[in-house]
């Protein structure tokens, strides 16, 4: 050990868990970036979760910054959605038909946000995204769509797709098993790039569906644009009859109640939800006017569906959670704490002249390694710099700070990091910049 490491936190039940999962899951796990390929060691087993912090199957506790990748904005188990849950699951788990607990959700959800008017549940949020895909489709009767480098919508056939090369581009595929055809339909430009996405309407005239931005773009670091560009984004997409998604999956409920479609004042026509949305149960959304969603099944012909979709338990977490981000000043509050936590990290590295930036929004921060003023392309992160995250990620897992496996992934702030969890954090975090950049 050099002066300054602490030795590794023992990982041996995680391990052994490990071993055994892989009899039974690819990589042994149920989604990639679970098992820890970016980063040092085993992924860890969680055994449980509450307010900030998480436990694992070896006994070792952390404060979490990754809360469940977006949902757990209240924390882990809250209390309220916890109850609510309960109380619901009393009278059975899934009916298969109405209930009034989806209107109630529906209905705090509409009342609060001045972007929509119908919505329709899912149960994730690749099938809201991919049902938003075929709703734009359907509605305007093109097929092709324009997506960003750097974004991420879930993992549907059609947005499995990243940039070839040149300034407009057909998709390549970015998983096997995704028919060429399906990219073929998928046009990907770089963000902050008013001129490509000038140039893909111009050679796809009367062709574009729609647009599908993450106005926020936190999947890839977290791609910052400015007001001004989203703004032409929305104007391009008018001029053009394409209508324009706003996925926001991660963006909803997150930096604000209205999300980023509030936040810069903009008004998409489809909006995706999911994450904050099913309070840490699985549902995702879909929504627009009534014109438009008019178009979907059964209403019109645009079909989707979903047997667990509405679910009376997931949309009780819903409630629970959604009740408590409708009152007034949740979001100052959360959103100063993570200021106060974010802005002192960056002073500290700034004195230190260390090459590393925190960018924010809301309570979503991104830890780069770059001296850069702005990140606004995925082209702008240097690949290389993804080794001092992974010196980073080991050295803050000893000193109790959970962080997601990977340095492409943002961190999240709950309302239950309270202001001595951050303090704590924070000193751990300087600690490990010091480490990282000696
Ligand atoms: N869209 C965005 C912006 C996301 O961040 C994600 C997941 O991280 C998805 C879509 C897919 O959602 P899910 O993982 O619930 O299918």
């Amino acid at each position: 050990l050099v002066y300054g490491e602490k030795p590794d936190i023992v990982r041996e039940k995680s391990a052994e868990l490990y071993e055994k999962a892989k009899q039974y899951f690819p990589g042994g796990v149920n989604s990639p970036v679970r098992a820890f390929k970016s980063v040092f060691g085993t992924p860890l087993f969680i055994e449980k979760g509450d307010g900030c912090r998480l436990w694992d199957a070896d006994g070792n506790e952390f404060i979490d910054f990754c809360c469940s990748w977006g949902p757990l904005i209240l924390g882990h188990n809250h209390p309220k959605i916890r109850e609510k849950v309960i109380e619901v699951m009393q009278n059975g788990m899934s009916f298969g038909a109405p209930t009034s607990l989806e209107t109630e959700l529906a209905e705090l959800i509409v009342k609060n946000n001045q972007f929509l008017e119908k919505i329709r549940f899912t149960s994730s949020g690749t099938e809201a995204v991919m049902s938003a895909i075929r709703l734009a489709r359907g509605a305007t009767k093109r097929d092709k769509i324009i997506k960003f480098e750097g974004c991420y919508h879930g993992h549907s056939d059609s947005l499995l797709v990243k940039a070839g090369s040149g300034l407009v581009t057909f998709g390549e595929t970015s998983s096997a098993g995704i028919p060429k055809a399906f990219a073929d339909d998928t046009i990907v430009v770089s963000l902050n790039d008013k001129n490509a996405l000038k140039e893909a309407f111009s050679q796809f005239k009367d062709q574009i569906a729609c647009v599908i931005i993450e106005p926020v773009p936190a999947n890839n670091g977290l791609l910052l644009q400015d007001k001004d560009y989203l703004e032409y984004v929305r104007s391009i997409c008018t001029e053009n009859g394409a209508l324009l998604i706003f996925d926001e999956v991660i963006s909803g409920f997150r930096v604000g109640f209205e999300g980023a479609a509030g936040y810069y004042q903009i008004q998409p026509d489809i909006i995706t939800y999911g994450k904050i949305i099913g309070g840490g149960l699985p549902v995702g959304a879909y929504g627009g006017s009534s014109e438009i969603m008019s178009n979907i099944s059964p209403e019109g012909s645009v079909y989707q569906a979903g047997t667990l979709s509405g679910n009376p338990v997931a949309m009780a977490a819903g409630i629970a959670q959604l009740t408590e981000l409708a009152k007034s000043g949740f979001y100052k509050e959360l959103n100063n704490k993570t200021e106060e936590f974010t802005a002192s990290i960056q002073r500290y590295a700034a004195s230190k002249n260390y090459k590393f930036k925190v960018f924010t929004i809301g309570s979503i921060f991104w830890f780069a390694f770059t001296d850069m003023e702005k990140v606004q392309t995925s082209e702008a992160i240097d690949p290389a710099s993804m080794d001092k995250f992974k010196s980073m990620h080991r050295e803050l897992l000893n000193r109790g700070i959970y962080f997601g496996p990977s340095g492409y992934e943002v961190g999240f702030i709950s309302a239950a990091h309270s202001k001595m969890d951050l303090e704590k954090a924070k000193r751990a975090i300087f600690d490990c910049l010091d480490i990282v950049f000696k």
